[in-house]
């Protein structure tokens, strides 16, 4: 049995950071950028107005104030979008709205509040200016944001929604990123039914292809859903078969001892087994290696295979420890670690079989102290567990008990700040 830490080693030996390829950018949130951006434009392109107002010149308010007012002849008004096509003469100012370009002539916008806009009569021809203004004053200079010919977002960064709109503001509307790795799901087992058929006895419903997928597509990947494997060699050979081209093979069940656990067989026969079982706790039957399959131009090609168990709970939990590391690193990111934090356990958890356990808590922030509790029963066939844990606590595999007040580590599943 080799330990969490040589095994997710070897999984992410063999994965590589994938191609390019260049999306529509609302496509690539979660990718990470292939290319450095610079930009071909000012943001903004020209200077503007920071507030609803009067273009002035500034040395028409020397002396200005609430007693006696500075008159201005208004020549024009200029909303966002237009430019106005009038330069400021002395004594003159102009009626200009956030945003629009700034005037010739004019060096500096007065807020209405600093006018007496709202006495003004028609013809609304003149306006007093209450206060003597500095240059510059509420103008948004071209280029402050971002300077024409700059690096604006260097290779590497990973696109949240900031960088999508970025990347809109420079008029990009694709971008190269790394592509996202498409991940080929099988269940298999006699007793599966799909959750589209009537469920006859002795059957259950496949949930792990469903969980696998939502969690293979919440991390950035393609799911390619395979359907269900019989527990029969023949069977499982043919479904294999459809995930060949896939960037990873994901199987869930058949990795036990048990009489029609063949994954395990199927990987030996027709590639190679890397390891077969973790020292962990759910997730200890888990099968990785590459089967031999062929590319589309027909050359010999390895795709890496982990054979996640059959149990609900130990199918995520192995997910997360490893399938979704090798997710990350196919799409060329660097962090690949989920949040680990110290916190009080509320439960003992006692452990007698000296692997590592991964136990489903609920975490919570309470007086600046993080405190976990276990979910409940933690049957590795309890699903529900999952849905109730924002975490799972790390007893290391030589520790046979943790009592109530321990600290414990726990690895974050969903983080929230009130978490
Ligand atoms: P196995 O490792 O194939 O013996 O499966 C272990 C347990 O997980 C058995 O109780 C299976 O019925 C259950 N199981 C296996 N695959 C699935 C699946 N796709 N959805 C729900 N439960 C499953
Ligand atoms: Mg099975």
């Amino acid at each position: 049995m080799i330990s969490v830490e040589q095994a997710l080693e070897k999984v992410l030996s063999y994965v590589e950071v994938l191609e390019e390829e260049e999306n529509p950018i609302l496509d690539c949130l979660g990718q990470v950028l292939a290319e450095d951006v610079y930009s071909g434009i000012h943001v903004p392109p020209l200077d503007n107005a920071a507030m609803d107002g009067y273009a002035v010149r500034t040395e028409d308010t020397h002396g200005a104030n609430q007693q006696s007012p500075r008159f201005l002849q208004v020549i024009d008004t200029v909303p966002a979008g237009s430019i106005s096509k009038h330069t400021l003469k002395p004594g003159t100012a102009i009626r200009i709205m956030t945003g629009a370009p700034v005037p010739g002539g004019a060096d500096s916008v007065v807020p209405f509040e600093y006018t007496d806009e709202t006495q003004r009569k028609e013809p609304y021809d003149k306006i007093g200016i209450l206060c003597k203004v500095e240059t510059g004053w509420n103008i948004r200079r071209a280029g402050e944001d971002i300077a024409k010919g700059s690096l604006v977002l260097s290779k590497g960064t990973v696109i949240r929604p900031s960088e999508v709109g970025v990347l809109a503001s420079l008029g990009h509307s694709r971008v190269k990123v790394i592509r996202r790795p498409v991940i080929a799901i099988l269940a298999t087992g006699d007793e599966l039914v799909d959750v589209e058929q009537p469920l006859p006895p002795g059957k259950i419903y496949n949930s792990n292809t469903y969980s696998v997928a939502a969690l293979v597509k919440r991390y950035g990947g393609i799911p390619r859903l395979l359907g269900i494997a019989l527990d029969s060699e023949d069977s499982l050979v043919a479904k294999l078969n459809q995930g060949q081209d896939a960037d990873m093979l994901l199987t869930t069940g058949g990795v036990s001892a048990g009489d029609y656990d063949l994954v395990k067989d199927v990987l030996a026969k027709r590639g190679e087994i890397t390891f077969w079982t973790v020292q962990m706790k759910p997730g200890k039957p888990l099968a990785f290696g590459r089967i031999k399959g062929s590319s589309k131009a027909g050359a010999a090609r390895y795709v890496p295979h982990l054979g996640l168990p059959g149990n609900p709970v130990s199918s995520m939990v192995t997910f997360e420890l490893f399938v979704r590391p090798a997710i990350l690193k196919m799409m060329g990111k660097k962090d690949l670690a989920k949040p680990v934090i110290n916190a009080v356990i509320e439960d003992s958890i006692v452990n007698k079989d000296g692997r590592r356990i991964f136990a489903r808590v609920i975490v919570e922030k309470r007086g600046g102290q993080h405190f976990a509790r276990l979910t409940g029963p933690q049957g590795s066939g309890i699903l529900t567990s999952m849905t109730l844990a924002n975490g799972l606590v790390i007893i290391p595999s030589d520790k046979a008990k943790v009592e109530v007040g321990d600290i414990v580590q726990v690895m974050m599943l969903d983080w929230s700040d009130e978490a």
